[in-house]
């Protein structure tokens, strides 16, 4: 689970040319703006994610011209990603403790972009429990698991900002669901068009395995199509063997969506030395996208080694900045 707020250190503090009244922090491997001299090197604080919406009480009420929503910006040239508070934010008596989720404690939730009605479809159920959901953390919080990876090969692709589809067969039983739940057959629901646009059900059913494709839907109508592409698209980022509880290999995944000729994700780079530095992925991450000329959302990097399932993602600063996120 992502800790929208969390208590931190901060890990160290360096000035900003040409501003005096402010300093650039860093807690986790973010980078933010805070007053100068406020916090001190190695000091816990409250520090508090982009995408956080805070609750409208006292030491938020400087936030609601801005909603109360925390978004990345851009101060004196500096680009600043969330918020830190003195550990006098939190009520009396919570124990303090580094990394400690505070989330909950202060009635902070996430902002969450709205579903576009001809996605939301009719429910059939909560999401299957036999396939895990699609998730990605954010390379700013992974700086062990970077250090434990790193010299890795892995691959690379083009993170496409839609909507999460995920298609399965189960003992002869075709699905199809959001990000979250399952939905029943409408012929007016983007992922069931989807579905039998592909023609995915008999694709997986040529296969006689039990199988779950999972990928990104996106175009018009979706998440203000970035991209500005035509009509609504599929684009496959991973496929899971149901009965072998695993997700795919690099090599599986290219050979299944070649088989069943599936879209794919852009890779990008199939064969990258993971190097153990936030900056240098989150500097990878500020492009253009393949598959259009605007700013691409961001990339998801995978460790290749068969039998694991690591995998990240590092967003382009340049396009949370661009669309006010
Ligand atoms: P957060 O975890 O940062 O709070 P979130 O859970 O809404 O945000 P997203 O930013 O949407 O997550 O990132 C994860 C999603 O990215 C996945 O669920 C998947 O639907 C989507 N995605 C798009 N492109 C790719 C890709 N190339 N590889 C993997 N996932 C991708
Ligand atoms: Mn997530």
């Amino acid at each position: 689970m992502r800790k929208l707020a969390s208590i931190q250190r901060i890990r160290s503090l360096a000035p900003i040319p040409g501003a005096d009244a402010i300093e650039k922090a860093t807690v986790l491997g973010w980078q933010l703006v805070v007053k100068r001299a406020e916090f001190q090197v190695d000091e816990l604080c409250v520090y508090i994610e982009i995408d956080s919406l805070l609750p409208e009480r006292e030491p938020f009420e400087f936030l609601r011209s801005r909603s109360f929503r925390i978004r990345t910006v851009k101060l004196r040239g500096q680009v600043s990603q969330g918020i830190c508070f003195p550990l006098s934010v939190l009520p009396q008596g919570t124990t303090i403790e580094e990394g400690a989720d505070v989330t909950a404690l202060l009635g902070i939730v996430k902002y969450e972009p709205p579903i576009p009605l001809s996605l939301s479809g009719i429910v059939k159920g909560s999401f299957p429990c036999f396939i895990p959901k699609t998730d990605e953390t954010r390379v700013q919080v992974l700086g062990d698991l970077l250090q434990q990876y790193a010299g890795q090969e892995c691959y690379i692709t083009e993170k496409l900002d839609g909507s999460s589809a995920t298609f399965y067969l189960r003992d002869e039983a075709f699905g199809v669901c959001s990000r979250n739940l399952e939905l029943v057959e409408d012929a007016g629901n983007g992922f069931w068009k989807m579905a039998r646009q592909l023609d995915l059900e008999s694709k997986l059913k040529s296969l006689g395995k039990n199988l779950a494709l999972q990928g990104e839907l996106t175009g018009e109508g979706i998440q203000g199509n970035k991209l500005q592409l035509k009509g609504q698209q599929w684009f496959c980022f991973g496929i899971y063997f149901i009965d072998e509880a695993r997700y795919a290999s690099f090599d599986e995944w290219i050979a299944l969506t070649e088989q069943l000729a599936l879209p794919r994700v852009p890779v990008l780079d199939s064969a990258y030395l993971l190097e153990a530095d936030i900056d240098s992925l989150l500097e990878k991450a500020q492009r253009r996208s393949v598959l259009a000329g605007a700013r691409a959302e961001g990339i998801v990097i995978r460790v290749k080694q068969a039998g694991e399932h690591v995998s990240f993602k590092a967003i382009n600063n340049e396009f949370l900045l661009h669309y006010g996120e």
